[in-house]
């Protein structure tokens, strides 16, 4: 089997693609031969994604489509196929977060970001699925976060959304198998991006640094690693993977027990 992916002639929806990781999932996929359709709300930032990724050589359709809408999403859905025929892969990408003390989070606040990430994943996947499932084939990637297991105070309404979506990526992974679909999850640890910059505040300096303190590899994680690694679940070099969730954090979600205290303890060295 050829190590370097090849997506000539597929078709994958990429939803959030025209911004952070979803733009660089797209030019991923692009740039390996697929046809990308890039749905997400914003006109300008759509319209500045596709000029991008056009002067690198790819042609990307973008369909500007709320994905809290399941009309909006069958439309976009409906006109893929019209375009292209069919779709190998949807990406399940768009997201709204922003950090709150759980005990001030709004009605609206909670409901905007469920709506997006878990209702939205749901109406995109409920639609694609239905055109993979006629035909036969398909790799479906949500894009979660660690919290989705491990909880994270100040975004409980991220966290329970994202973990909603690893039980739809678990829970589908089984019944669309064998039907020739596979669906995995990806959680990409923290990365810069404009929203990320913006709603969960690693806004300057002092605060990156201590992001940083906290990851052992050191570093944030770099776009472009995390688009490769979403190609690659995507691709036929994972057609065994399904049903998984794959964590790049560079070890940012272990360790967060108390015995790193303990090893270091003045006291617990005294009483060897
Ligand atoms: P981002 O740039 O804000 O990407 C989110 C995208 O979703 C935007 O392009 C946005 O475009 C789109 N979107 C939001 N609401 C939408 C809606 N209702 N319908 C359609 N599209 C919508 O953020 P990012 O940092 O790249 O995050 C990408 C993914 O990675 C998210 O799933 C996020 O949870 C996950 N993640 C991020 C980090 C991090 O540190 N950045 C860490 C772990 C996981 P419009 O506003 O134009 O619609």
């Amino acid at each position: 089997m050829s190590t370097k992916m090849d997506f000539t002639g597929k078709t994958a929806i990429v939803t959030g693609g025209s911004t952070g990781l979803g733009k660089a999932i797209a030019e991923e996929l692009g740039k390996s031969g697929a046809h990308v359709v890039i749905a997400s709300r914003n006109e300008k930032n759509l319209f500045s994604a596709k000029e991008d990724l056009k002067s690198k050589g790819i042609e990307a359709t973008t369909i500007q489509t709320d994905v809290r809408h399941p009309e909006q999403v069958e439309a976009m859905v409906a006109q893929t196929i019209e375009r292209y025929g069919r779709i190998d892969m949807l990406v399940n990408n768009a997201a709204g977060n922003f950090a709150v003390p759980s005990e001030e989070l709004t009605v609206n606040g909670w409901n905007a970001v469920v709506g997006i990430v878990l209702n939205g994943t749901w109406y995109c996947t409920s639609a694609v699925g239905k055109v993979m499932l006629e035909q036969k084939h398909g790799a479906i990637l949500n894009i979660i976060a660690t919290y989705a297991w491990a909880g994270a105070p100040g975004v409980v309404h991220s966290a329970a959304a994202k973990a909603g979506v690893l039980a739809m990526t678990r829970t589908l992974a089984v019944e669309w198998g064998h039907r020739g679909i596979r669906v995995n999850a990806f959680a990409p640890g923290p990365m810069i991006t404009e929203a990320a910059s913006k709603n969960l505040l690693f806004d300057n300096a002092d605060a990156k640094q201590k992001v940083i303190d906290r990851i052992p590899a050191r570093r944030f994680a770099e776009l472009d690693e995390m688009a490769k690694i979403a190609g690659f679940l995507l691709s036929d070099q994972a057609a065994y993977i399904n049903g998984d969730v794959l964590t790049a954090d560079g070890g940012a979600c272990l360790g967060r027990g108390f015995m790193d205290l303990m090893a270091n303890s003045q006291s617990l060295r005294a009483n060897k």
